[in-house]
C-alpha cells in the first residue's frame, strides 16, 4: 500500500512538473513574439523633489499582457528574458519608448528625467554605448537627462569589459543609479570607483521605516554615506504620509512609490504631470 501511494505521488510531482514546463514553454514562444512584434507597454512612475515638491522625473517600467496569461509581472518575465538573451531587446524597446515619451514631456516645458532599468544581459553587447548613444539621437533625448538604473547585485561581480561600458556611457553623460540599493550585502567600497550619481535605496528598509529605529538609522546613515561621496539619494517604496516624513527629516532627496503614485500609462502619467504643474503655479 505504501508503495502505491508512493509511486502516486510520484505521478503527480510529474504531472505537475510537466505542467509548470508546459506553461514555462508557453511563456518563452509568446515571449519570444512579443519581441518581434514589439508588442510591450511602457509605464511610468513619477518620482518628486522631497523638498520642493516638484516632479523630478519618471522611471519607465516594461508590461507585457499575454492573451492567455494576463499581465504577466516584469519580475517574472525579465529573468526568463534574461535567460533566453531576449533582454536586450526588450530593453531597448523600452529605452526608444521612454526616450520618445521623454521628449515630448520636455518639449511641453516639463524639466524632467527619464529613468530606464538595466540588466546584466544588456552588457553582453560591447556596442551597448553606442546603441544607446543611436537611440538619443533618433528621438532627440538629453544624454544628461537619461539615467540607467542598474542593481546592486550585478555591480558587485562587474567585469572589466563591463566596467568599461559604464565609462563609456558615463561619457556620454548618462547618469548612473544603484537600483535597489542594500540588498547586496555588499561593502560600500566600490561606491567610490564607480561613476555613479544616483544611489536608489530599496523598498524593504522603507517599508517599516515610520515602525523600526533600526531601519530608521540604517536609512539615515545610508543618505549620509551617499551625501558624502556627492550622490543623490532616492527612496523606492513611500507608501505613507509618515515614511514621507521622516526621509524629509534625513534629507533624502527624492522619494518614488504608491504615496506619489503608481506606474501609469503615458496618457495618465501625462495628465498626473500636467496638474502637479498647474499645483505648483498656484503655490508659486
Ligand atoms: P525596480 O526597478 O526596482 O522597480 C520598482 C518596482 O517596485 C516596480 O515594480 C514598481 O511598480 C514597484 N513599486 C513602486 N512603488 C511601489 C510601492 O510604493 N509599493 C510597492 N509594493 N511597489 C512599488 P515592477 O514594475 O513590477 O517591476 C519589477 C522589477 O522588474 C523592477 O524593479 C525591475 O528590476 C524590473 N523591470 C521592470 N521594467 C524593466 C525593464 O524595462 N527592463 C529591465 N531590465 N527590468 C525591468
Ligand atoms: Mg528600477
Ligand atoms: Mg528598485
Ligand atoms: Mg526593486
Amino acid at each position: 500500500q505504501a508503495k502505491a501511494s508512493g509511486k502516486g505521488r510520484h505521478n503527480f510531482y510529474a504531472a505537475e512538473m510537466t505542467r509548470r514546463e508546459e506553461r514555462r514553454l508557453e511563456l518563452e514562444s509568446a515571449l519570444r513574439q512579443t519581441v518581434e512584434d514589439g508588442g510591450f507597454e511602457v509605464h511610468y512612475q513619477p518620482k518628486a523633489d522631497l523638498r520642493t515638491g516638484a516632479i523630478s522625473g519618471f522611471e519607465a517600467l516594461v508590461r507585457w499582457t499575454h492573451p492567455q496569461f494576463g499581465a504577466v509581472s516584469p519580475a517574472d518575465f525579465i529573468p526568463i528574458a534574461e535567460e533566453m538573451h531576449l533582454v536586450e531587446r526588450i530593453d531597448m524597446l523600452v529605452l526608444g519608448k521612454a526616450c520618445r515619451q521623454g521628449r515630448i514631456w520636455r518639449e511641453a516645458g516639463h524639466d524632467i528625467t527619464m529613468a530606464v532599468n538595466l540588466s546584466g544581459g544588456d552588457f553582453r553587447d560591447g556596442n551597448l554605448p553606442e546603441t544607446i548613444a543611436a537611440v538619443l539621437a533618433v528621438t532627440g533625448f538629453p544624454a544628461e537627462c537619461l539615467e540607467l538604473e542598474i542593481t546592486e547585485t550585478f555591480v558587485l561581480d562587474l567585469e572589466q569589459q563591463q566596467r568599461q561600458v559604464l565609462d563609456a556611457l558615463k561619457k556620454l553623460e548618462i547618469r548612473l543609479a544603484i537600483d535597489d540599493f542594500g540588498t547586496g550585502y555588499s561593502s560600500l567600497s566600490y561606491l567610490k570607483c564607480l561613476p555613479v550619481d544616483t544611489l536608489k535605496i530599496d523598498r524593504s528598509f522603507v517599508r517599516d521605516l515610520a515602525r523600526d529605529s533600526r531601519d530608521m538609522m540604517l536609512v539615515g546613515s545610508i543618505i549620509g554615506i551617499a551625501h558624502s561621496l556627492g550622490l543623490k539619494v532616492v527612496a523606492e517604496g513611500i507608501e505613507e504620509a509618515d515614511q514621507k516624513a521622516i526621509l524629509i527629516t534625513q534629507e533624502c532627496d527624492e522619494m518614488q512609490g504608491y504615496f506619489l503614485a503608481k506606474p501609469m500609462p503615458p496618457d495618465q502619467a501625462n495628465i498626473f504631470l500636467m496638474r502637479h504643474a498647474l499645483d505648483a503655479g498656484d503655490a508659486a
